[in-house]
């Protein structure tokens, strides 16, 4: 397993906003956590990317306990994520948040440090060709000298994720990256998931958007009130009682 959460627990003060959750993501798959508000799909991305540190409980990615290191330092394991409110640099072009990612895998050497900023240099130039490829993937090669602030709301959420992509995640962890997206752009980002997906990036969603969740995913986790309730394929899911009683309050 790429990433393991096991028996995670978190209270704020008087509320118990997950109880013992744990599962499991396979490398190269596209696992959708899902539930109604609050459910603690958002606490439980800031717990495995370490955000929040857990009450209890234990996170591994490939093979290494991650929980409690900073978000940095866990981003360096290959553990990336995008945020529920779209975080892009506005006044930078697209091309430039785009390398502001790249960073994350610019690991300067102690001779770069005394002789000067010619590993940089190279670093930037190399860069070129993996930002082109990036942007054509999200389709947004033609914006690509477009200040962040200048695309439309599904367009920066597109940046977003070329950022990330950048950062070149082995598993990366989208937060209701439809949200506030119309049907079409929902449909191109169906459409980039896949495409992710044939690249063997591992992905976790939280998302409400229920069209994307069942086109896109390979398995689905349920939350409700911080306990998880289901998980399985999404048409295993889709038929299971609890999970439509916890979204349609009935069975
Ligand atoms: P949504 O789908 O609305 O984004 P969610 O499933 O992501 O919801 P969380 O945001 O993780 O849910 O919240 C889970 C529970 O924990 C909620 O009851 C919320 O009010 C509570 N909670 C989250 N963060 C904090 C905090 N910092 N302090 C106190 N309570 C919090």
């Amino acid at each position: 397993m790429l990433l393991d959460v096991d028996n995670i627990f978190m209270n704020f003060g008087g509320i118990a906003a997950l109880k013992g959750i744990s599962f499991s993501v396979p490398e190269g798959q596209v696992v959708s956590v899902i539930g109604p508000n609050g459910a603690g799909k958002t606490t439980l991305f800031n717990i495995v990317t370490g955000f929040q540190k857990p009450t209890a409980g234990q996170v591994r990615f490939a093979g290494s306990v991650v929980t409690g290191l900073l978000p940095h330092r866990i981003a360096k394991h290959g553990l990336i994520r995008t945020f529920q409110k779209t975080e892009v640099f506005p006044a930078l072009t697209v091309m430039e948040c785009v390398r502001i990612g790249l960073l994350n895998n610019f690991q300067p050497s102690l001779f770069s440090v005394l002789t000067g900023k010619a590993e940089v240099a190279a670093f930037v130039k190399n860069s070129v060709l993996e930002v082109a490829d990036i942007l054509e993937m999200v389709g947004l090669h033609s914006k690509s000298e477009y200040l962040a602030q200048e695309l439309s709301y599904g367009e920066q959420r597109l940046l977003e994720i070329a950022v990330g992509l950048a950062a070149r995640p082995r598993l990366l962890l989208l937060d209701e990256p439809s949200s506030g997206l119309n049907a079409e752009e929902s449909s191109r980002f169906s459409t980039l998931v896949r495409r992710l997906q044939k690249q063997k990036i591992t992905i976790v969603l939280v998302e409400h958007n229920m069209n994307v969740v069942m086109g896109v995913s390979d398995q689905i986790v349920v939350v409700h009130h911080g306990e998880k309730i289901a998980e399985g394929t999404p048409e295993a899911v889709s038929q299971n009682r609890d999970v439509i009683k916890a979204y349609l309050g009935r069975e």
